[in-house]
């Protein structure tokens, strides 16, 4: 039987209808529509260009999007300044501060000023911390949205292996602690893994999150497996050899179309639900 391909796409303009419906009602009862705060530091053109998808995602729903573009030598304190009054904004709902910020400032310090409640990355420590003791907040945007994809195809992860490949703050290591929420029994694996294609032949789940392009391959999955492929790369193919396994697992994610449209949907779902 073919595979099922996930289809990202159609799932994340599920996610904004439902945002575009909540919105009109929140409207309709007298409420303010809610307010992201999209912060961007210098003029990286990926990063500009995240932004203004971001930004116009928001208009196209209803929501207020407030832009903050910083010169690329703003100074910290002028940006953990800014992030204060964000904080203090009663119409502003969720805080976006887009990464990676220049080498002088410490993104650390940047996400720990965020108020957690306005944090709709969910990067925060306090929402990992939640996330980690199974009493999620905010979410991480794209495992949150690799859990809905999932989701989509009637995969709960329940009892299932689960081997996700990276474990990096922002994706990784989040999407593993959602699967084990999920009841996965989840493996993760990193550079100094010893025999990851072993590791990946035993998974009924695997997801990549390497970051680098095609580096998971073909004959490391097992028939049948669930394929979920978060890395994107210029070359427009993701982090798995995708193109031999795609008749003989049993579901995967394309690239692009896949993992990539649920990030944003995720992003503006958060901010709803901190309105
Ligand atoms: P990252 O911070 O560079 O993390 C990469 C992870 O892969 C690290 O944990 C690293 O291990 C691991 N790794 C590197 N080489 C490895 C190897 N040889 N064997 C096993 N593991 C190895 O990257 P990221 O931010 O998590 O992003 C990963 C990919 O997802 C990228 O392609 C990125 O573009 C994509 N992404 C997509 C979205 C989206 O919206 N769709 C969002 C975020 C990221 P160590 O920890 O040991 O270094």
């Amino acid at each position: 039987m073919p595979a099922k391909l996930i289809n990202g796409r159609a799932v994340a303009d599920a996610v904004l209808d439902d945002v575009r419906q909540a919105v009109d009602a929140r409207k309709a009862s007298g409420l303010p529509p809610p307010g992201l705060a999209v912060i961007l530091v210098g003029d990286d053109p990926a990063s500009q260009t995240y932004v203004g998808s971001k930004r116009r995602t928001c208009d196209k729903l209803g929501l207020v999007s407030e832009a903050h573009d910083l010169p690329a030598n703003a100074s910290e304190d002028a940006l953990l300044a800014l992030i204060d009054r964000c904080n203090a904004n009663a119409a502003i709902h969720g805080i976006l501060v887009q990464l990676p910020l220049p080498a002088h400032i410490n993104a650390t310090r940047v996400i720990e000023r965020i108020d957690p409640a306005k944090d709709v990355d969910g990067f925060h420590p306090y929402n990992i911390g939640r996330l980690a003791q199974r009493m999620p907040a905010l979410r991480p945007c794209t495992p949150f949205g690799v859990m809905r994809l999932l989701a989509s195809i009637g995969e709960s992860g329940r009892g299932k292996h689960a081997v996700v490949v990276g474990r990096s703050a922002i994706l990784g290591k989040p999407m593993a602690m959602m699967l084990l929420e999920a009841n996965a029994t989840v493996t993760i694996c990193h550079s100094r893994t010893r025999n990851l294609p072993e590791l990946v032949k035993q998974a009924d789940i695997v997801v990549g999150a390497v970051g680098k392009p095609e580096f998971i391959k073909a004959d490391w999955i097992k028939d049948g497996a669930v394929v979920v492929d978060a890395g994107f790369h210029p070359e427009k193919c993701g982090d798995i050899e995708l193109t031999p396994l795609v008749d003989r697992v049993s579901a995967y994610t394309p690239v692009p179309g896949g993992v990539g449209p649920m990030t944003i949907n995720t992003l503006i779902f958060q901010t709803l639900q901190s309105g």
